[in-house]
């Protein structure tokens, strides 16, 4: 029974399980009654993603804590439904989307911060805290947790670990998985397991921290979290280098890799993403520009100026057209502000989006530029692109009506051509936002048929009964 109320379906409609009445009373006795619900109004709430794609779950449910969710579970495989884990649902590729039903666990009651451990640089802390709000606690205490989505101050930090977020700080100092070390999780059959330490390195056995880490909540639920910390860097540097053509914003980028200079971001904004932004925002960007980076570094006081000043230097060897320096916090946090307003700004262009997060080799980002350009030329089609550019991360949106089919044709069909040339110039299809269901039908372009089965298997492994998060990342035969 297909159940999204718009855009493509995208489950079998084969294993579809139900849920009855008894099965529901049997999960109110073990969340309580005001923690779950099959009202519709209420139903409609956890819905949908930021994919904007709808498909109503058969209930919802709030649980406290690991041994609810355990119960939760083995109830799921004796009565036979599905669960879907959610954390905010800021999702880009609709992995919290119940798309064949099913009862969506949300995790906002496991929201607490246990305990940050300044004598040995690591926090224990629960899936469903704000992103936002761990980076503030930890700052608090002039440490430092660097995974930082552009979504952090909505976002869930289980939702982070299932689809192992970057984010604009990613350049210098990698994304999610390099800060996780250990977990406790909910297995898809019931049972709570361990993985990982709490110190700060440790081999023993597989790793199955990061297996779990970016399996998109199909292999269980994270339900408690240890993170490693870093100390505050002292200080911060903000520059932005506007240029009048993309291509040598993104040849700015590659000679910056090239001469081992480390920036902590490396953003980028094509013309189309400053002008939606200068709209929405009205904050005079120069809205005539091809492109415009976003610089920063950090570190010790006397070495970011030094950094900064390097930057300069490549920015003028490419031809910048002017280039400027945040003056204050104020001045910094106007800047990240118009950076973390594309994406909604991005609505003037068309009621819907084509979101992808391609990956590319750092020296082959103009390559890169040079083919989205000669896309958008093609197809005639609104194109915007901006992203983390320092690692080759180009979030590149096709802006349209679904609903004109000759426009949506053209989408898929660019869409399409995009993955090909990624992966052709040896790079990946996504770099944070994950498979989910939107980019199910394409992964087969990057895995291979061998690897792809053995991940099959370790899902079967995990869940026998197919019972967690079921028709993500794979395919439909
Ligand atoms: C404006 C905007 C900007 C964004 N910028 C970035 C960015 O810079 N970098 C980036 O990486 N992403 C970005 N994203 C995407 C998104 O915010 C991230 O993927 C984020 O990690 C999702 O977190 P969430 O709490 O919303 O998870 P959800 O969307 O609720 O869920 C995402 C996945 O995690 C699973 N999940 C959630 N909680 C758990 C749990 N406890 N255990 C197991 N599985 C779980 C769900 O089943 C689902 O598969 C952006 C999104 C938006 C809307």
């Amino acid at each position: 029974m297909p159940r999204c109320l718009c855009g493509k379906y995208f489950g079998s409609g084969y294993r579809l399980m139900t849920l009855t009445g008894s099965t529901f009373k049997k999960l109110q006795n073990i969340v309580g009654n005001a923690y779950c619900s099959r009202k519709k109004e209420d139903l409609l709430c956890y819905a949908y993603d930021a994919t904007a794609r709808i498909y109503i779950p058969d209930a919802i449910l709030f649980p406290k804590d690991s041994k609810e969710i355990s119960e939760v579970l083995h109830l799921a495989n004796s009565d036979r439904f599905y669960v879907i884990p959610r954390g905010a649902g800021t999702g880009m590729t609709g992995g919290s989307l119940p798309v064949e039903g099913g009862v969506v666990m949300v995790m906002s009651r496991l929201n607490r911060i246990l305990e940050i451990d300044k004598d040995n640089l690591i926090a224990h802390v629960e899936p469903g805290v704000i992103t936002g709000r761990f980076h503030k606690a930890v700052e608090k205490e002039n440490l430092f947790y660097p995974p930082d989505p552009s979504s952090s101050d909505f976002c869930t930090l289980g939702g982070n670990l299932a689809e192992c977020a970057g984010g604009p700080r990613a350049v210098k100092y990698g994304v999610t998985r390099d800060y996780v070390l250990g977990l406790e999780v909910v297995l898809p059959t019931g049972e709570i397991i361990r993985t990982g330490v709490a110190t700060a390195k440790g081999v023993v056995g597989y790793d199955l921290t990061r297996l779990i880490v970016g399996s998109e909540g199909t292999l269980g639920i994270i339900t408690r979290i240890t993170v490693k910390l870093l100390p505050l860097p002292k200080a911060l540097r903000t520059m932005i280098a506007v240029f009048d053509d993309m291509t040598s914003a993104a040849e700015t980028v590659s000679e910056i890799i090239r001469r081992g200079i480390v920036p902590r971001t490396i953003e980028f904004m094509d013309n189309a993403s400053i002008r939606c932004v200068e709209r929405y925002l009205n904050m005079h960007l120069p809205v005539d520009a091809g492109a415009l980076l976003l610089l920063e570094v950090d570190g010790k006081e006397e070495e970011v100026d030094m950094l900064i000043e390097e930057l300069k230097t490549v920015c003028v060897s490419r031809g910048v057209n002017d280039t400027s320096i945040a003056r204050n916090k104020e001045d910094i946090e106007k800047l990240w502000k118009a950076r973390k307003a594309i994406s909604p700004a991005l609505f003037q262009y068309g009621p819907d989006k084509i979101n992808e997060d391609i990956v590319v080799p750092r020296s082959r980002i103009p390559d890169m530029v040079r083919k989205i350009t000669a896309l958008k030329e093609e197809t005639g089609l609104t194109m915007v692109s901006f992203g983390h550019a320092g690692d080759g991360n180009i979030h590149f949106n096709i802006m349209l009506d679904k609903k004109n089919q000759e426009e949506l044709k053209k989408a898929e069909a660019a869409v399409d051509a995009l993955f090909e040339y990624t992966i052709e110039l040896g790079g990946t299809i996504s770099g944070e936002h994950g498979v989910g269901i939107t980019k199910a039908p394409y992964i087969a372009r990057e895995i291979g048929t061998l690897e792809l089965e053995l991940m099959k298997k370790i899902k079967k492994l995990f869940d026998p009964n197919e019972i967690l998060n079921p028709g993500k990342i794979f395919p439909e035969n």
